[in-house]
């Protein structure tokens, strides 16, 4: 099999997936020009508050939600990891497996805000260059996200829209039984639907 030498890797909850997380994910494409995205669901978020929807489920979502685009694989490994799920160590068990392929990893600007607060995140540069797709919130409070001058060449901005779409608001529009048709791709919907998720009462 050949190795993939440019891979994309976008990590998260995904509770549930969602449209910005897709429109995220076909600018990486595009703009990085990937041989492959993994999508990496987060196994324990050591940086969200709430507890998380199942991990079966969030793995299913995500698979449903990429389904269509062929370069994206869905990758369990934070899932069956024990213990917190620092990117750091994700990062490095990836370049253990392919040592050739440059990573890219991808995330929202919110989170590239918080990069410090992150598990030896000095050393992620050393890994991999971080993309980062404007979100509609950090637009609204003014000024837009600069890197830490370190990151240099290591950084690079994605060409995305941004969107107001947040799995926060899906989760409170299905709990009051409403309508989250054009922020989730159907088969997802489905899925939740069929599966009673975020149901409240
Ligand atoms: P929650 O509302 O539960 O905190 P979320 O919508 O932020 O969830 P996550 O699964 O936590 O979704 O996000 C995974 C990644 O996708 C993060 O890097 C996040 O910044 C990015 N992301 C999510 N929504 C957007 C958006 N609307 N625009 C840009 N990036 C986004």
């Amino acid at each position: 099999m050949t190795q993939p030498l440019r891979i994309g890797i976008f990590g998260g909850a995904f509770d549930p997936p969602h449209t910005a997380h897709r429109a995220l994910v076909r600018a990486a494409l595009d703009h990085l020009a990937l041989d492959r995205l993994l999508i990496i669901p987060t196994g324990q978020a050591w940086h969200k508050a709430r507890p998380l929807t199942a991990a079966h489920h969030r793995l299913a979502m995500a698979r449903l939600c990429f389904s269509d685009l062929p370069q994206v694989q869905v990758d369990p490994l934070e899932i069956e990891r024990v213990g917190p799920s620092y990117t750091i160590d994700t990062l490095r068990a990836l370049k253990a497996k392919w040592p050739e392929a440059e990573l890219f990893l991808l995330m929202g600007e919110d989170q590239a805000r918080a990069l410090d607060q992150w598990h030896d995140w000095q050393q992620i540069p050393q890994f991999a260059t971080i993309c980062v797709a404007e979100r509609e919130d950090s637009m609204r409070s003014g000024s837009q996200f600069e890197p830490a001058k370190s990151l240099g060449k290591r950084f690079v901005r994605l060409p995305v829209a941004p969107m107001a779409v947040s799995a926060t608001e899906i989760r409170a529009r299905l709990g009051a039984h409403q309508n989250v048709d054009p922020l989730v791709f159907e088969p997802v919907a489905r899925y939740i639907e069929h599966h009673h998720l975020y149901q409240t009462d």
